[in-house]
């Protein structure tokens, strides 16, 4: 069973699904979205607090 859970991120200019990727291979997670469609990135940075509730 795999225990890594990767985020799934909507592109905010066509919606759809973006791609999870590791901005470096030693990343805890994944912190960079590629939206296939229009080539839209998201970065996010990876001291961003998790609260957890949402
Ligand atoms: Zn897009």
């Amino acid at each position: 069973m795999t225990d890594q859970r990767i985020p799934i991120k909507t592109c905010p200019v066509c919606s759809v699904a973006m791609v999870a990727e590791k901005s470096n291979k030693d990343a805890p997670r994944h912190d960079t979205f590629n939206c296939l469609r229009c080539g839209c990135i998201i970065s996010i940075t990876p001291s961003e607090p998790d609260s957890g509730d949402d």
